[in-house]
């Protein structure tokens, strides 16, 4: 018998470990990455809880040490794809009506597996496949996971008390019911934890999905899928299927039991997928819910005001900490003439005392970027700022593939606003500068706003807190997240709920309470309680 109303209090976030030498963390995570470094798996698609192995297989591998094969994975075709469809649909009816509460134990299990016997696991895997440093790792594999998980099953307990007031003779109520169809989670490679969280809010709430995860961090992807598993999430209700992502989406998006889409990852991957889905618009059982976070050109503005060494360090480790690749990482900078000189000293110094190198080298700040392609991609902004007139290199420049797919932390400075480093995502470590006149204020501010299609995060640094503000609002639709004397990057769940819009995406908030709003349709049940029988209006009785 189940007739207690349960509610989830407010958790607190998970405590970001220390890993010292010799502490009890640091010896699991040593042995995790030894082992994970020894063996190759064999990574399955995992379809109505059955593994599959299709034969046609690619491979995972260090960035930070590209002949290191990691893994070898196996692509589903078209067949496969339409397999996960019907899984997801068929597992559907059960997770939906399977109590919340339940629900939500398996995710609080699954952060107790995380915070626990799990996290040597993920974050090794998340090093060792994505080029993450411990620190990097930890705060996103671990922490940052946790967190989605134990926070979203309290505004899942906050959003179902949320009902209607009763009126006379009757009673109300809103069922929160699971979309009708699956969910496509599509997912990308630079959080282990947005990965993990595209699915399980979805989840959480009653729905089924399919999961194309990134080729690039399959390690960890799967890892995660194990951890579900034994925390209890049944067969068939997340469907893990490696591939071709321009196929997988062809086949969802022309399922009529698409429900939903939950992406991050580039603006053109989102827009191709919406474009599919407006393709199929007449086909669908419901209209699919479109939930993406997308890419951006996040920014630092220097108010003449501002305190040097502050926006030192918010440069330096908002544009390199995780090589750039953090989709709120600083890639643009206005810096007034006056401050540039000193700021930029100070960078150089804290780039000349860091290293770059392997993941288990804890010296190591920096590491790889993911793969080959982003790597020619960085160097070819390289080269173009090299070449051109209105822009210099200040700081780095340099890069190597021979071993892992290197970049140093690069500055291009430019006295150009619309230098092309400046309006587009390069999503690596380098930071572009225009320093401006220091009475042109407010024309900086002005390109800040209309030079980049993005809207995703921001930041202005000055000690003229009036001023400040006035830029605040000038600047007002350039970032979902902003941040004022802080870089534009390090966002924490329940603190800090993510987002942006314009190009950057739907702004539907990923670890704060509204992005659950997206994966439920609310049925709202009227019940009188005694049926009136007479239909004249009462002045004519
Ligand atoms: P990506 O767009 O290359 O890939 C994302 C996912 O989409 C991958 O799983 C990929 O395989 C899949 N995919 C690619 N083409 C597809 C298609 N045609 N149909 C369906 N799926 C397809 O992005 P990425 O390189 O993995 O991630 C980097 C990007 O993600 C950057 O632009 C970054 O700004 C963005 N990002 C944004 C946020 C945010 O919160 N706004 C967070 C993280 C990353």
């Amino acid at each position: 018998m189940k007739n207690s109303i349960v509610t989830f209090p407010l958790p607190a976030n998970e405590p970001v470990k220390s890993y010292l030498k010799g502490s009890p963390e640091r010896v699991a995570l040593d042995a995790e990455l030894e082992r994970q470094s020894s063996e190759v798996l064999d990574i399955p698609l995992i379809i109505g809880g059955k593994e599959i192995r299709t034969g046609n297989t690619g491979t995972v591998v260090c960035p930070h040490d590209h002949k290191h094969v990691l893994a070898t994975y196996h692509k589903c075709g078209e067949k496969e794809i339409q397999m996960a469809i019907d899984a997801a649909m068929e597992a559907h009816e059960k997770w939906a009506n399977t109590d919340w509460t339940v629900r939500a134990a398996i995710v609080m299990k699954c952060a107790e597996l995380l915070a626990t016997k799990y996290r040597p696991i993920l974050n090794a895997a998340t090093m060792l496949g994505q080029s993450k440093n411990i620190y990097q790792a930890e705060i996103d594999s671990a922490c940052e996971t946790i967190d989605f998980f134990r926070y979203n099953v309290h505004y899942a307990s906050k959003l179902y008390s949320i009902q209607p007031k009763d009126g006379s003779g009757n009673i109300n109520n809103t069922e929160y019911r699971p979309l009708e169809g699956f969910v496509l989670a599509v997912t990308p490679f630079n959080f282990s934890s947005i990965a993990c969280n595209l699915n399980m809010t979805p989840v959480l709430l009653g729905n089924t999905t399919i999961w194309k995860p990134s080729s690039t961090a399959i390690l960890s992807n799967y890892y995660l899928m194990q951890m579900f598993k034994e925390a209890g999430v049944p067969d068939g209700v997340v469907n893990f299927l490696p591939g071709q992502g321009s196929l997988i989406g062809k086949v969802c998006c022309a399922s009529r039991h698409l429900a939903g889409i939950h992406f991050t990852g580039s603006t053109s991957t989102f827009q191709t997928l919406w474009k599919s889905v407006g393709e199929n618009i007449a086909n669908y059982v419901s209209y699919p819910r479109l939930v993406g976070e997308t890419g951006g050109k996040d920014y630092i503005f220097v108010h003449p005001s501002a305190n040097v060494d502050a926006v030192a360090h918010a440069a330096f480790t908002g544009a390199y900490e995780y090589q750039g690749q953090k989709c709120s990482a600083a890639s643009r900078m206005y810096v007034p003439k006056s401050l540039w000189p000193a700021i930029l000293e100070k960078v150089k110094k804290f780039a000349s005392e860091i290293k770059m190198g392997d993941v288990k080298d804890s010296d190591n700040f920096i590491n790889a970027v993911i793969d080959e392609t982003s790597f020619d991609n960085i160097a070819k902004y390289i080269e173009f700022a090299k070449a051109a007139d209105d822009a210099k290199i200040v700081l780095g420049g340099g890069y190597d593939k021979s071993i892992g797919y290197f970049v140093e932390p690069t500055i291009i400075e430019t006295s150009n606003p619309h230098f092309k480093s400046m309006e587009e995502e390069i999503f690596g470590p380098v930071l572009t500068v225009y320093p401006y006149d220091d009475d042109k204020v407010w024309e900086a501010v002005k390109y800040c706003d209309t030079t980049s299609p993005y809207g995703l995060t921001g930041s202005v640094f000055g000690q003229d807190r009036l001023e400040v503000e006035k830029i605040a609002d000038a600047l007002c639709y350039t970032a979902g997240n902003f941040y004022v004397n802080d870089r534009p990057t390090g966002a924490v769940v329940g603190m800090q709920p993510f987002g942006g819009s314009r190009a950057s995406g739907t702004n539907d908030k990923a670890g704060g309470e509204f992005n659950l709003i997206r994966w439920v349709l609310p049925r709202v049940i009227k019940e009188t309680l005694v049926s009136p029988t007479d239909y004249r209006y009462s002045y004519m009785k």
